[in-house]
């Protein structure tokens, strides 16, 4: 793992900006700073800037675990393209799936208020229906072992066995059938028509993207960690600024930047006076 504001990070975001690419983003801790309050995560003022220059320049799509609508109201028309529930949620998925993955998760919710919502409200664990998925959030529980021991029971009565991925105080649990980020992000690759793409995360769900090594995909981890998949790390959340604006300004005084992308909406820049 490679720090990426560097002259070698720099030359790779370069690759990536003269190819027809996909810059895609995961929401909370990577777009919009990690907050106590879940429903509190936005966007800063300077990030929405260039992501919203980025955004009318090139492909752009954020991949989170919150569902859609959550999104949309955080970002509004920013970003074109949404996906939810940590990739399982979008327009790239089947009707017939999406059906199967909303039925399975419904009927895990059933069985779990039916049988454990009076441990549940003891605990303080707070079980978020996304439709599409459930998380298990301890963020502000005291009794953290016991609480975790009490999703752990929960999980292994849970038919089919979910997909599980652990994230910061909290646990996903996904129908296995569900996509994931790695496959949202190589479907709206084949989608918009983008031979490479740009992904960063800063957590657990966002290595499936990570763990894709698919050399077309420039990935980045926001914060450094030993195991992690990704290519390229920043230090921290801020660093998404220095990051866009470098795309934006970088990519503006290449004459071989943004091609191809006028067809999503968005137009060249800077015309060179010969096209
Ligand atoms: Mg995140």
């Amino acid at each position: 793992m490679d720090y990426l504001l560097t002259e070698k990070g720099k030359l790779d975001l370069e690759a990536i900006l003269k190819g027809r690419s996909l810059y895609a983003f995961d929401f909370d801790g990577t777009l919009a700073k990690i907050v106590r309050e879940h429903h509190a995560a936005r966007l800063s003022r300077p990030i929405r800037f260039w992501l919203e220059k980025l955004a009318t320049r090139a492909p752009t799509a954020i991949i989170s675990g919150r569902s859609v609508e959550d999104l949309r109201s955080r970002v509004g028309t920013t970003v074109p393209h949404l996906i939810g529930n940590h990739g399982s949620e979008g327009p790239h998925t089947r009707q017939e799936d999406i059906q199967q993955v909303r039925e399975t998760s419904s009927g895990w919710l059933e069985l779990i208020t039916g049988r454990f919502q009076d441990e549940l409200t003891r605990s303080g664990v707070v079980v978020e229906n996304k439709s599409y998925s459930l998380s298990f959030h301890y963020r502000t529980v005291d009794q953290r072992d016991e609480a975790r021991a009490l999703i752990t029971r929960i999980i292994a009565e849970l038919s089919p066995p979910p997909r599980i991925v652990l994230g910061k105080s909290v646990v996903n649990v996904m129908p296995p059938t569900a996509s994931h980020k790695g496959t949202a992000l190589l479907e709206y690759m084949r989608r918009l028509d983008c031979s490479t793409a740009l992904y960063v995360g800063d957590d657990e769900t966002d290595e499936d993207v990570f763990a894709l090594r698919d050399h077309r995909i420039l990935t980045v981890r926001v914060g450094k960690k030993k195991g992690s998949a990704a290519r390229y790390f920043l230090k921290r959340q801020t660093e998404i600024t220095e990051m866009l604006r470098l795309l934006v300004e970088v990519g503006d005084q290449s004459i071989h930047t943004w091609s191809g992308c006028h067809e999503h909406g968005a137009t060249r820049p800077v015309p060179h006076p010969n096209e």
